[in-house]
């Protein structure tokens, strides 16, 4: 589908520079979602939470518009054809598709914040190419076992599902590498606080 796409406008405004885009990956269970909760609220760097498009059905504890655009198949191949994405990927070979609406990038911009992306490593290394200044930052445990655990406890997915994420997290812990910045989310408050170092410590670079 990345066939389709037009390419991106990387000189979207923020201000007098081009928008600062921030990509958060790693495994399921390893507390991406929980981590941009905390960032959005936290960070004195005023961090915008991009809202994707999917085609996977809506979770009782999910809103529409809040949580993702939920697209039907024609929807989303539709808004991909018209060059609606920067990135979409079919993740976890789910048979379902997630996309970065391209107007979200935009809502960033009229809101004077940072994009903040929590997508694949698939969609991740797509943005590096766009937005080869990206803040890239890929979400460790300190071990399998353990984002194992994660998912289980958080009863969201049913075995299937929790098998087939966990192969996709082997296969992305090796690109683990390609990202600025690699943080392990053993303790919840130590990892928020080291990505808001690097989110502060990259504001002041770009003041300097
Ligand atoms: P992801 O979005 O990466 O799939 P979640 O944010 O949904 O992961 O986290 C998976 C589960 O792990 C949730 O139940 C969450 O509360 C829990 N969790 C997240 N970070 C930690 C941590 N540092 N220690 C213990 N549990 C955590
Ligand atoms: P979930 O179905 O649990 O909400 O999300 C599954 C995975 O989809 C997450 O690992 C998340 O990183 C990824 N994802 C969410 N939105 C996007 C997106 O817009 N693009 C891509 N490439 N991946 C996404």
């Amino acid at each position: 589908m990345t066939d389709h796409l037009a390419t991106v406008d990387a000189s979207i405004p923020y201000g007098k520079r081009p928008l600062q885009v921030v990509v958060l990956s790693g495994p399921s269970g390893s507390g991406k979602s929980t981590i941009v909760n905390r960032l959005v609220v936290e960070s004195p760097v005023k961090l915008i939470k991009m809202i994707s498009a999917t085609t996977r059905p809506i979770r009782t504890n999910e809103t529409d518009g809040e949580d993702y655009y939920f697209l039907t198949n024609e929807e989303f191949q539709r808004k991909s054809e018209d060059g609606g994405f920067v990135e979409c990927e079919e993740v976890h070979s789910s048979g379902f598709w997630y996309g970065t609406l391209r107007s979200e990038l935009h809502r960033a911009s009229d809101e004077g914040g940072w994009a903040f992306l929590e997508i694949d490593v698939k969609g991740a290394l797509s943005v590096m190419e766009q937005y080869p200044d990206a803040i890239t930052i890929f979400l460790k445990t300190p071990s399998e076992d353990v984002f194992e655990n994660r998912l289980r406890t958080r009863g969201t997915e049913s075995e299937e599902v929790i098998q087939r994420r966990l192969r996709t997290a082997r296969e992305e812990l090796n690109f683990a590498d390609r990202y600025r910045y690699q943080v392990c989310n053993d303790d919840l408050d130590r990892a928020v606080e080291e990505i808001i170092e690097v989110l502060v410590s990259r504001e002041a670079e770009s003041n300097a």
